[in-house]
């Protein structure tokens, strides 16, 4: 049997995008905040997914011996370093988020039976790699604070009531919902960006954040003057107004999950051919996680 197990660790860093090729102007233009010299940094936070049968002893493979190998090959050498600098494979590319997961699997790749490197640059920003070539995930969160009514306008009260419980009564009620957007793309091989995440920020507030929040979603959008506003619906609903300007920007809406209370959450997935055996894939990942 099959079983994929964690192992989280830390590394506090600075890096900074800045390529030498380009003038001033052109980096601040491309790059921001994050052109700035000597560069700024993150206390990052790696989980490292490893799968595999279980042993004689009842492990995938013995926790003190990974731990070892990931000290030895990553923590030890990207603690309190310049990335930009410290390892060679960040001078070819930029040490952004998915691109310090991609490097890191190489480094560990050849010592432990990796399934996934996660790396959070902080809670609200990570990256997702899979050993697939360039391709990489990444995620960000953000929040939007609305009100709903749970009830389908073809039904009574008490029908809906029968259905939605609380969620149905008349002057509705609100959430602070939490929403992790996912996107999908090629690494640059340069910039090491599989997307301008200033773009996608703007992209996500524009188009979900600024609309939805401080609203009755059921009133003031009105995709919900006839779709019941449940948490999935929103979902799905999100996922159509990001899915094309996502694309504009050279990358692939993967993911979408909304949390509407630490007991309730949802996630969609863009359609593709292979999405429900990736689907299936995430879910049995999440399992061996809890
Ligand atoms: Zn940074
Ligand atoms: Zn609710």
């Amino acid at each position: 049997m099959k079983c994929i197990i964690n192992r989280r660790a830390q590394f506090c860093a600075s890096h900074r995008y800045w390529l030498p090729e380009l003038s001033e102007t052109e980096n601040i233009q491309r790059f921001g905040l994050g052109s700035r010299f000597p560069g700024h940094g993150h206390n990052y936070v790696l989980y490292v997914s490893l799968i595999g049968e279980l042993d004689e002893y009842g492990m995938v493979q013995n926790l003190s011996e990974v731990k070892k190998v990931i000290k030895r090959e990553v923590t030890s050498q990207l603690d309190y370093a310049y990335l930009n600098e410290i390892w060679s494979e960040f001078q070819q590319i930029l040490p952004t988020t998915e691109n310090i997961a991609r490097v890191i699997w190489q480094r560990l790749a050849p010592y432990l039976p990796l399934v996934r490197i996660q790396l959070f640059e902080h809670p609200e920003l990570w990256a997702d790699y899979q050993g697939n070539s360039m391709e990489a995930h990444l995620s960000v969160s953000t929040h939007f604070s609305a009100a709903h009514r749970l009830a389908h306008p073809d039904l009574s009260y008490e029908e809906n009531s029968e259905i939605y419980g609380k969620c149905a009564r008349p002057n509705g009620h609100g959430h602070n919902y939490h929403l992790e957007v996912t996107v999908k793309g090629e690494i640059d091989p340069r910039t090491g960006m599989i997307v301008d995440l200033g773009a996608l920020h703007k992209v996500i507030e524009d188009y979900v954040v600024e609309p939805f929040d401080h609203t009755f979603l059921n009133k003031d959008i009105p995709y919900f003057a006839q779709v019941v506003p449940t948490a999935e619906n929103i979902a799905v609903h999100i996922r159509q107004l990001l899915q094309q300007p996502i694309q504009e920007l050279g990358a692939q809406l993967y993911k979408v999950k909304l949390i509407e209370s630490p007991n309730n959450s949802c996630e969609v997935y863009c359609a593709e051919p292979a999405s429900s055996s990736a689907i299936a894939r995430e879910s049995e990942s999440l399992l061996s996680s809890v």
